[in-house]
């Protein structure tokens, strides 16, 4: 369970993606001499303590053409909207900088806790300079040095202590969902034509605080929850356009949800952004939809929809679980669909199947084709146990998990698959010894 989203904002060059890097213990992001190199990969999870939170170095978020204050307003105020804590990072080199106190002026404003990280604090004698940094007029310095990893340990403790107690967890008893893809796909109209259906009961629409952009609503007495629905209605804002930036929100809204609609322009066809959008969704291990909207503007014969399917299966390989539904927003064709999809995916991720069926499916599956050995020794599997849901989770005790190779655990993926159905959620597989 992730704790919260915590965000690293700093003027180009102080160290930010080396932290970043630190932090989430991969080295994910480009480093680079020159200011403002873009990165990668912007967003990670951080473990500490048994404790975990989400990463964000703003720094990579950026705007094509932009000058430079314009593009550091916009890191500190995704910051301060998205995130739950903010580390302020500054340069023990280049001392307390015009553009540091421009970005100080801007958190002393935010009541969320604001950490300043002095970087660069290679060694002791170094430690004296970073008194300098209490004009920011912000929290005592956290002297750190990402290159040499010295005080990361500190500044991850003043982290865990000061991100606000909060559990993102799914609405209770309610199904969640969200509607996640690239700007234009027509997000915001599926969410209004799913609303307009006759059933529809809606109870609460954009509220005015930052907790209230949820909306609920009912039909036929199920309950259902539309998760960031002002992120997906709030229009001619520029930032909602930066891929990076919807990404992030994309990642919020998919924490808090059950089942995740990953929608596709129909007119516009598959792209290279679908691909990581669809990714978010697979990796956060709830269920998903693919939603191909916009259906009412294409040519189509009665093959259309076949060969669609197709490239869609054959783009999105790791999907193969999820739905696909051919919908247009605007004629509300096929909207109707949408919500026994969800209720049918909600079901398959919360499915628990009788551990003796189970066992059944899977020692028949090992009978009829064994593991092929590796290096001379063989993959046992004696017993199963689904050990949770939401994604549904199979433990195989085995004689010696090393020797569980992926392709054969894609062979018992299918096989629990082809026995019990669970289409629409990912299915876990772990290999446990048995002792
Ligand atoms: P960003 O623009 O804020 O993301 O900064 P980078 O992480 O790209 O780092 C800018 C430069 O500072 C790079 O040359 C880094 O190697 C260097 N740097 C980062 N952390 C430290 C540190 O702890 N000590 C020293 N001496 N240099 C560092
Ligand atoms: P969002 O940015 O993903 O929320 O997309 P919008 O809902 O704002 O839609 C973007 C544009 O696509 C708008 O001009 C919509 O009218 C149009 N649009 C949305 N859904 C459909 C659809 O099913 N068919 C057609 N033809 N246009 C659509």
């Amino acid at each position: 369970m992730i704790r919260g989203t915590v965000a690293i904002v700093g003027r180009p060059n102080v160290g930010k993606s080396t932290i970043f890097n630190r932090l989430i213990g991969q080295r994910k992001s480009i480093v680079d001499d020159t200011p403002g190199v873009t990165r990668d990969r912007i967003y990670g999870e951080v473990e500490w303590l048994t404790q975990k939170f989400r990463l964000i170095d703003t720094g990579g978020i950026q705007i094509e053409d932009q000058a430079f204050a314009s593009q550091i307003n916009m890191q500190v105020e995704i910051a301060i909207e998205e995130a739950d804590l903010i580390v302020m990072v500054v340069s023990c080199k280049e001392g307390v900088m015009s553009d540091d106190m421009v970005i100080a002026r801007k958190l002393q404003k935010t009541n969320k806790p604001v950490l300043v990280a002095v970087n660069k604090v290679d060694n002791e004698q170094l430690q004296m300079q970073s008194y300098e940094f209490y004009q920011l007029g912000l929290t005592n310095p956290i002297c750190i040095s990402g290159v040499h990893g010295i005080g990361i340990g500190d500044l991850l403790d003043e982290i865990i202590s000061k991100l606000p107690e909060k559990q993102i967890k799914p609405y209770e008893g309610i199904t969640s969902f969200c509607v996640i893809g690239r700007p234009n796909v027509g997000k915001s109209s599926l969410v209004n034509a799913i609303l307009k259906e006759e059933r529809v009961i809606v109870s609460d629409i954009e509220g005015t605080t930052r907790d209230a952009i949820d909306t609920s609503f009912k039909v036929d007495g199920q309950e259902y929850m539309i998760i960031d629905t002002a992120g997906i209605r709030k229009k001619g804002k520029i930032y909602e356009n930066i891929e990076k930036y919807s990404i992030l929100r994309a990642l919020n809204a998919i924490d808090r949800s059950n089942v995740v609609l990953f929608v596709i322009d129909g007119i516009r066809g598959i792209t290279e952004q679908d691909k990581h959008v669809a990714g978010l969704a697979h990796d956060a291990g709830k269920g998903v939809i693919i939603v191909y909207n916009k259906w009412d503007a294409i040519e189509k014969d009665d093959k259309t929809m076949d060969k669609i399917k197709k490239e869609i299966r054959a783009q999105f390989l790791y999907l193969d679980y999820a739905p696909i539904a051919f919908t247009s927003a605007l004629t509300h064709s096929k909207v109707n669909q949408l919500l026994p999809l969800i209720n049918l995916v909600h079901d398959n991720c919360t499915l628990r199947v009788a551990t003796n069926v189970l066992n059944d499916v899977v020692l028949d599956a090992q009978m009829m084709n064994p593991a092929k050995p590796h290096l001379g020794k063989q993959l046992k599997i004696f017993y199963v146990s689904q050990v949770s849901v939401e994604p549904p989770t199979f433990v195989l005790f085995v004689n010696d998990p090393e020797l569980l190779h992926f392709s054969y655990k894609r062979y018992i993926e299918n096989k629990i698959r082809e026995a019990f159905g669970f289409e629409g959620t990912p299915i876990h597989i772990i290999a446990r010894a048995r002792n």
